[in-house]
């Protein structure tokens, strides 16, 4: 994860920690390249920009240069930095208090992995949060997508809701969340259809299920791999569904980490889980301390 970023980072920083003494011109140096390495990375501009100055300002303004290990300074001001931009030292996880079945509304474009996330998610509350789950495939669009979560659900050991030939995705979700309630089910995961692209009939669906089914969290599934277009995704979603949080797949092959470095700061939503994998149980609750730690090496 973030293999090409760490190492481009630990070039710049291992330069700092040999020299006995800083001057401001090598905090400066310092920071080009940083600034180099987070685009080459795929971060937003804006985020880039936002994350030099900070680092800058703090380690040429206080006391950290005449301090008897500068470099190791700047690196912990840097390791700071990253966290807050990966969303703070908070680990944001499931809001799960509200009245039984909590519902959770899985968003996003087709092969973002939103029907594997779904099915790690039904998993992961079955056995971490001993939660009774039920899924409901809401994907009317792509053949066989309602198949698939049966499969998953089956796989992962949490119940489905029966295919209904025909049902359009708003009556879905209603007959999904009676039968979660006659099943005193505690969490009701719903997976809703994705597009290729972004669009306004996605966006009309996506309402509509939202409305009928007022869920607790809303996440949104996107492919790190994407980097600046899973922002862009998110953006577009952010205005139009009121998501709770973002989930990342694909983390396990992310070697540049631009759509996690800028994510936050450029949407406002919190990274909840990684996707770490093709297997069912490769899904980690977003630890920006940890991903920060990841990519300092
Ligand atoms: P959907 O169209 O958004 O529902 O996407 P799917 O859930 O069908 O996933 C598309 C492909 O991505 C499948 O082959 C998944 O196994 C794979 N996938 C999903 N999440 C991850 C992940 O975190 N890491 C890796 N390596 N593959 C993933």
């Amino acid at each position: 994860m973030f293999d090409n970023l760490s190492d481009r980072l630990g070039n710049v920083f291992d330069k700092l920690k040999g020299r006995g003494a800083l001057s401001e011109s090598d905090v400066r140096e310092a920071m080009r390249e940083v600034r180099i390495a987070l685009l080459e990375a795929d971060v937003a501009l804006p985020v880039v920009r936002r994350f030099i100055d900070a680092v800058t300002e703090k380690a040429i303004g206080s006391e950290v240069l005449k301090s008897v290990t500068p470099g190791q300074q700047v690196v912990k001001i840097v390791d700071d930095e990253l966290v807050d931009m990966l969303g703070g030292t908070e680990v944001e996880g499931l809001n799960l208090n509200a009245k039984p079945p909590v519902v959770i509304m899985m968003v996003g474009l087709q092969g973002s992995g939103k029907t594997t996330t779904t099915a790690k998610l039904g998993k992961l509350l079955r056995e971490k949060h001993g939660k009774k789950a039920m899924m409901a495939s809401l994907d009317v669009n792509r053949p066989a997508a309602q198949e698939q979560l049966k499969v998953l659900g089956e796989q992962v050991d949490v119940a489905t809701l029966p295919i209904v030939p025909g049902q359009q995705p708003v009556d879905i979700a209603r007959r999904a969340m009676e039968s979660a309630k006659l099943q005193a089910a505690d969490v009701l995961l719903l997976d809703t259809a994705g597009r290729l692209h972004v669009d306004e009939a996605l966006m009309a669906e996506m309402k509509a299920i939202n409305a009928v089914s007022a869920p607790t969290e809303v996440l949104l599934v996107v492919d790190s791999l994407t980097g600046q277009d899973a922002v862009n995704v998110a953006q577009s979603f952010t205005g139009e569904v009121p998501l709770t949080g973002v989930v990342l797949t694909r983390m396990d092959g992310d070697a540049r980490g631009g759509a996690a470095l800028s994510m936050r700061y450029v949407t406002g939503k919190p990274i909840k889980f990684a996707g770490t994998g093709e297997k069912l149980d490769a899904i980690e609750a977003f630890d920006p301390k940890r991903v920060a730690g990841r990519i300092l090496g």
